[in-house]
């Protein structure tokens, strides 16, 4: 059997400096390899280089091996150079080397890997080098000096996207008009930059975009390069920070210079906030190391003129907590905000991503959408996706309504958890619990409609009761509002009225943190308890928007906190009783509606019509009569 020559890099010796240190550092470890063999090997015992070892396993000279992860171990038939064993490393994988021994006839010993004592102290003490003359090397890459750019430390981590690779456009992005719009200015400056020279028009340097995790920031930056035909380097904020200080700011300096070379460009910097932190905030750590980042990107802003056709693209859900030094002009002042998608960009982002996805015939793509408020692009793209799956699972060939229904449950609250064995009792519990929502959500006229019920448990909930808002609201009217708490306590109102009051269950608790908070805001923001009249009590600091953790400052005296507690129990209270009320006027349909639902554990809204009737039409009393009026003015 012909041995294979060993194969050549390619480029030996290494065109660039980069591969020549990868190469030097190649080298030592393999010294050192051979420094610790010469160290272990044992008197009468040969050192062979792995050629070596090949070519006495094909003259027939090996009479057994003992493999042991990287090192091979043996015995000559015949002494060479007064020695009768031999040892050596294989360098890599080599897959052709089992074959040959067997075809030699060679005896093949496997050996667990295991640590040996007396090699350790020796690794110990040549990794130890070996680690400090890579620190060394990084030290000196990070400081930025040109002679010694080690490795690629310094140099900046961004992916550059050819513009004839990037096939993303503006319509691929759903929704989001205004932030379209906005960014199509930079595109056509991108495409032509003499058109806009020419009057002398400021085109901004640095464009942020604003908004929520998934709405699709970066689609649209990579849209705008797609658009404008130019190449894209995008780079996450966080790349930039490092442990060695320096780096970062060294590959904020690559980053712009390479960029240049490929002018007109856009540089893409995802999660801006990870790096443009105000100063001088933040926690120890690499603090340094981030301003000294910081710095370099104001200062690289600052030195490149937007004439050149280099254009930078930010995107941060914090806008908040940004320096200001990145917000003033010059810099990043301008900012496009993206929002979460309404229900009609949430219909149009769920058919881009169904272009691909065989859909069965009764799939509605507006009905998911009304179901699907607060969902941003990347959830529903994520839902499209579930879809698929549970239809390939079922071997489905097309995406039915179904899929698309359990996608979007799996979505919003997480996998269902059937493995979950409910006790009889809890059964029970949640199916009048859940009974009790339905029906007061299907006979109160100004509730949603009652979309589904199901006692299979789901994410934290042991069984919900879904509504389809049939317009996406803005507003909410005080009625509407009061009808959605007395909702809201239908499932405790059940489970009291069936069970008695010593055994309600803690399953209510998620409802009544709802309606708490739902009432205070009523009754503190929306004006709409008459004791306390239209004052705002309490002031929201920090951004309305994005921000999660709302600081809530007190502004009104202790007796108004004790109003403000009061009026909230009272109007609790009062829809308390009222649902007690509507549910003991409908027990029997309670029952019956908790008995299917045993046995059925989902209801659709189909099901509920049958079992309930027609849910009364949502009325606005008065508007009927003013327009009347207004058409045909009474006679005064
Ligand atoms: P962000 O950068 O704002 O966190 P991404 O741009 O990474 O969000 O969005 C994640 C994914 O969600 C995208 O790749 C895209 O598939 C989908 N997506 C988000 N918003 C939209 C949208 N408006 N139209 C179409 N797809 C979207
Ligand atoms: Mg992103
Ligand atoms: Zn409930």
């Amino acid at each position: 059997m012909a041995r294979k020559p060993i194969k050549r890099n390619s480029s030996f010796p290494p065109q660039n400096n980069q591969s020549m240190y990868v190469g030097v550092f190649l080298l030592i470890v393999l010294l050192g390899t051979l420094l610790v063999l010469q160290f272990t090997s044992q008197p009468g015992e040969k050192t062979l280089t792995y050629s070596q070892f090949l070519g006495q396993v094909t003259n027939g000279n090996v009479a057994l091996v003992r493999i042991e992860g990287q090192v091979i171990q043996g015995e000559f038939k015949n002494r060479v150079e007064n020695a009768s064993r031999f040892v050596t490393i294989l360098p890599l994988m080599d897959e052709e080397l089992l074959p040959l021994l067997k075809q030699a006839g060679v005896e093949i010993i496997g050996e667990k890997v295991k640590e040996q004592s007396g090699w350790s102290l020796t690794w110990m003490i040549v990794g130890g080098l070996l680690l400090v003359a890579f620190l060394l090397f990084v030290m000196r890459g990070a400081q930025g000096g040109d002679s010694s750019r080690a490795f690629t430390f310094s140099k900046s981590r961004a992916r550059l996207h050819r513009e004839n690779t990037n096939k993303i456009r503006f319509s691929d992005v759903a929704g989001c008009e205004e932030a379209k719009q906005d960014l199509q200015e930079v595109v056509e400056f991108l495409k032509r930059p003499e058109k806009f020279n020419a009057i002398g028009a400021r085109i901004p340097k640095g464009v942020l975009l604003v908004g929520s995790p998934g709405t699709g920031k970066t689609l649209l930056a990579k849209a705008v390069a797609g658009e404008a035909r130019v190449p894209f380097f995008s780079v996450s904020g966080s790349e930039f920070v490092e442990m060695f200080v320096g780096v970062g700011a060294a590959r904020v300096r690559d980053l712009f210079s390479e960029a240049r070379k490929h002018a007109p460009c856009i540089v893409f910097i995802d999660e801006l906030d990870a790096v443009g932190r105000s100063r001088g905030a933040g926690l120890g750590g690499s603090h340094d190391e981030r301003e000294q980042t910081l710095n370099q990107i104001l200062v690289e802003m600052d030195g490149f003129d937007s004439s050149e056709g280099l254009i930078i693209l930010a995107a941060t859900n914090r806008p908040d907590i940004l320096d200001p030094a990145l917000l003033r002009p010059g810099r990043f002042d301008r900012q496009v905000v993206v929002d979460k998608p309404d229900v009609k960009a949430r219909e149009a982002i769920l058919k881009i991503h169904t272009r691909k996805v065989p859909l069965a015939d009764d799939v509605d793509l507006s009905i998911i959408a009304r179901g699907t408020p607060g969902f941003t692009g990347a959830d529903l793209e994520n839902l499209v996706n579930e879809a698929a799956l549970n239809a390939a699972r079922n071997n489905r060939k097309k995406v039915t309504m179904e899929d698309l229904e359990f996608a979007k449950d799996k979505v919003s609250l997480g996998p269902e958890r059937r493995s979950l064995v409910l006790s009889e009792e809890d059964k029970w519990m949640t199916a009048y619990h859940e009974a009790g929502h339905a029906i007061l959500g299907h006979i109160l006229p100004l509730n949603d409609p009652v979309h589904k019920v199901t006692i299979i448990p789901r994410g934290q909930a042991l069984g919900i009761t879904y509504h389809l808002p049939e317009v996406e609201k803005r507003s909410i009217v005080k009625e509407e509002a009061l009808q959605n708490i007395i909702m809201a306590m239908g499932g405790r109102a059940a489970e009291e009225l069936k069970f008695g009051k010593d055994y309600i269950s803690s399953g209510a608790s998620s409802d009544i943190d709802h309606v708490t908070r739902f009432v205070r805001t009523m009754v503190c923001e929306w004006g709409m308890s008459e004791v306390l009249g239209p004052v705002r009590y309490g002031e929201t600091e920090g951004p309305v928007f994005l921000g999660k953790d709302l600081v809530t400052r007190k502004n009104f005296s202790e007796k108004i906190h004790e109003l403000i507690d009061e009026e909230v129990q009272k109007i609790i209270a009062q829809c308390y009783s009222e649902a007690i009320k509507l549910l003991k006027k409908h027990e029997k349909k309670l029952d019956l509606l908790a008995k299917t639902l045993i046995e059925k554990e989902v209801l659709t809204a189909d099901d509920l019509k049958e079992l309930l009737g027609e849910a009364p039409k949502k009325q606005f009393p008065r508007l009927e009569l003013i327009k009347k009026e207004l058409e045909h003015p009474a006679q005064a």
